[in-house]
């Protein structure tokens, strides 16, 4: 599932990519992905519209249409790829936005993502309300808020009305980073390991975004993320750091990767 660093690195290239050009048409092959409009009215709507600009809000991109805003969540997986000349759609297009250029951007191998057609200034967020790890607003104090004080600490990494943007990939390189056991409860860490965390958060999703995310996802320009996974997929292998095998294992239901040597 990409999540924040996978998702940002993609906006920076549509921007690259698509600012400032005007949706000639849009290539709807398959609806079930478009939540908010029928196929026709959502054309309708967005035909003629400018790309104002592309944000992101936790894991979800924004294309900034005028009146309205497309929002594009990846959700568990998906590939948005520009053309400088459109494509003919294949098998794996879903959703195809044809600019008056003649460019592109598709939208292919969407693995339940949904695009939601909403009014400019509506302020719902699709994708809770947790707060921005990135932002000079998230300070030290804000991010020990929006952790709470109950709960194992992956999971409440993960939650997006706690914090925008963090999934299972990057919540284990964060934790591993930080010195942190994936299963340990918020309330045991010590005042210096929760100042870790927070540094180690901000950092690795920096590092990670500038590094285009991890390897297996790609920009809108074809270009695989370059950051090398620590501890993520990686059961058995040696840590980076201290060569102890790495563990793997289930938490609550979900894959959970950790060095028993560098973390606690
Ligand atoms: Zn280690």
């Amino acid at each position: 599932m990409p999540e924040l660093p996978e998702v940002e690195a993609a906006r920076r290239s549509m921007v690259r990519a698509v600012a400032g050009k005007t949706i000639e048409r849009c290539v709807v092959v398959r609806p079930v992905a478009v939540r908010s409009h029928t196929p026709q009215r959502f054309s309708r709507a967005i035909n003629g519209a400018t790309v104002e600009d592309v944000a992101r809000h936790g894991k979800a991109l924004w294309f900034v249409l005028g009146r309205w805003a497309l929002v594009f969540h990846y959700k568990l997986w998906g590939v948005v790829r520009f053309h400088s000349q459109a494509p003919l759609p294949d098998k794996g297009t879903s959703l195809l936005l044809v600019f008056s250029d003649g460019s592109a951007l598709e939208f292919r191998n969407l693995q339940l993502s949904t695009f939601h057609l909403i009014k400019a200034g509506d302020r719902r967020t699709l994708d809770g309300e947790g707060i921005e790890p990135l932002v000079p607003t998230t300070t030290f104090e804000a991010f020990r808020r929006a952790l709470g004080m109950r709960g194992v600490i992956k999971d409440l990494l993960c939650d997006q009305e706690r914090i925008a943007g963090i999934g299972n990939l990057w919540a284990h390189e964060i934790l591993f980073r930080a010195h942190i056991r994936p299963e340990r409860k918020v309330d045991s860490l010590t005042p210096a390991e929760a100042r870790t965390l927070y540094r180690t958060m901000r950092e690795t999703l920096r590092r990670a975004v500038e590094a285009g995310g991890e390897p297996d996802f790609q920009d809108a320009f074809g270009r695989a993320g370059r950051y090398r996974l620590a501890v993520y997929g990686a059961a058995g292998r040696p840590c980076p750091v201290c060569g102890t095998k790495v563990r793997g294992g289930r938490l609550r239901g979900r894959p959970t990767f950790f060095c028993p040597s560098c973390q606690h």
